[in-house]
């Protein structure tokens, strides 16, 4: 008889259109943002800080608007700014909201990560950036061992920058490198020679930032798998920590930028999925270990002990090893989460600004969970993390819904458990999807699958 590690290694992923092209949530969050409401008030707020429990691990979010230029792909939250002021403008906003939400805090919090997300951090003054560190540093009980990430655009990353980050305890960056491919970079308006991100990898290491994340993407235009894989190898030699590796979403009637996207050159469903499994492949064999279905970390990195010790989560972010009570979304589109629900924050930068000046708070809609949702929240979260899920925890309608997907060789069960394969695991989402009886309401607002 097999053991289900061997059986499970025995069947390679395949493209099966059913599901690589259905549209599913990410279940970055559950349930997922296109169910919040307007009615969120800041008494709900005031009433999930009242009813945190003692002692929360705090995360903190903060998210910078601003990009230099518009990449053609982007599905960000992000501007161009044609004036400085907007910058300083939304950044007396965002001090403020700082200084007010963390006062709002029970007393003997610990942040243990901080991350500055966008748009492009990178955006910031080196000035800019010492203020708003050294304001968390004075207004949050910051933990000595707290990991401070950045999200940086390689080409705005200078020696003056990276010394302020240091300075103000910056231990991990994310930069993103795409593909490396000329031509494609030329048709996705990002242009940045590779040795432009080893460039500013030397600056970022040598002042002091060991942990280097770099994102990389399929589906772009003009991709081939040969351009995958040779972005893919890029990234390993360039040593990165961790790899994620992202589908570019084509949705040009909500991100109007992207009609500057060449449809004609964009890969078809069937080269996405080879794409996407070349990548895979290639970091692998180049020593990263496959966290959840699109990250990728070295062994010894954290992300890689937290799968170990079944540590793994997943939040906006995507997958991550920080196991926060309370997420404090800071900023124009922020998401803020406690085990009660989600607050998410204005979207638009000036209108953000103005929230924050005229009322004091930005936030503009979330969701109370249920206990109902905090328990589909768990088990979909397990689902993703862990790959499997307790068989008792099944409805029989889930069963019948998960049994076109065990046909097809993407889950099994063994001892009670039901187990995603490696064949599955690219159909995680589709997976999850069964397990969420919100998601018949929603179908056809997500991304889809692969
Ligand atoms: S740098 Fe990032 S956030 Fe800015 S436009 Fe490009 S993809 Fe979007």
């Amino acid at each position: 008889m097999l053991t289900r590690a061997k059986s499970n290694d025995l069947i390679a992923p395949k493209f099966l259109p059913q599901y690589a092209q259905e549209a599913v949530p990410r279940y970055t969050s559950y349930p997922p943002a296109t169910g919040f409401r307007d009615d969120l008030t800041e008494e709900d707020w005031a009433r999930w800080m009242k009813n945190s429990c003692a002692a929360p691990k705090v995360s903190l979010y903060l998210h910078i608007p601003f990009c230099k230029s518009m990449c053609w792909y982007c599905g960000c939250n992000t501007t161009i700014p044609n004036r400085r002021d907007r910058i300083e403008r939304y950044l007396k906003a965002l001090h403020q909201e700082l200084q007010d939400r963390a006062a709002e805090l029970p007393a003997d919090h610990v942040v243990e990560h901080v991350h500055f997300g966008g748009g492009s951090p990178d955006m910031l003054t080196p000035q800019e950036a010492r203020s708003l560190l050294l304001a968390i540093h004075q207004h949050l009980n910051l933990s000595t061992n707290a990991e401070i990430a950045f999200e940086l655009d390689p080409r705005g990353v200078t020696q003056e920058l990276a010394d302020a980050l240091v300075e103000g305890g910056c231990n991990r960056v994310s930069l993103g490198v795409q593909d490396i491919s000329p031509d494609v970079q030329k048709l996705i308006h990002r242009v940045q020679p590779l040795s432009q991100v080893e460039a500013a990898i030397d600056i970022l290491r040598t002042a002091g930032i060991s942990a280097v994340n770099l994102d990389i993407m399929y589906g772009l235009p003009a991709q081939t798998i040969e351009r995958v894989q040779e972005t893919a190898k890029a990234v390993a030699d360039l040593n990165a920590d961790r790899v994620a590796v992202f589908g570019y979403a084509h949705v040009p009637w909500f991100k109007k930028h992207q009609k500057a996207i060449p449809e004609d050159q964009l890969p078809g469903p069937e080269a996405r999925f080879a794409q996407m499994l070349a990548a895979a492949s290639t970091l692998t064999q180049s020593g990263y270990s496959a966290i959840g279905f699109d990250h990728f970390a070295r062994p010894d990195d954290a992300m890689s002990q937290a799968v170990k010790e079944g540590r793994l989560r997943r939040n906006f972010q995507g997958f991550t090893d920080d196991d926060y009570d309370i997420l404090l979304g800071l900023g124009a589109s922020a998401i803020s989460e406690t085990a009660q629900g989600y607050a998410q924050n204005q979207p638009d930068p000036a209108r953000y600004g103005e929230a924050i000046r005229e009322r004091g708070s930005a936030m503009c809609r979330g969701l109370e969970r249920t206990p109902k949702d905090r328990a589909i929240a768990a088990r979909i979260e397990t689902l993703m993390c862990r790959d499997e899920i307790e068989l008792a925890e099944l409805s029989k309608a889930e069963r019948a819904a998960l049994a076109p997907f065990a046909r097809e060789g993407l889950i099994e069960v063994f001892d009670d458990r039901l187990y995603v394969t490696k064949a599955g695991r690219p159909y995680t989402r589709n997976i999850a999807a069964r397990l969420d009886p919100r998601f018949a309401e929603t179908e056809g607002r997500h991304s889809r699958a692969v």
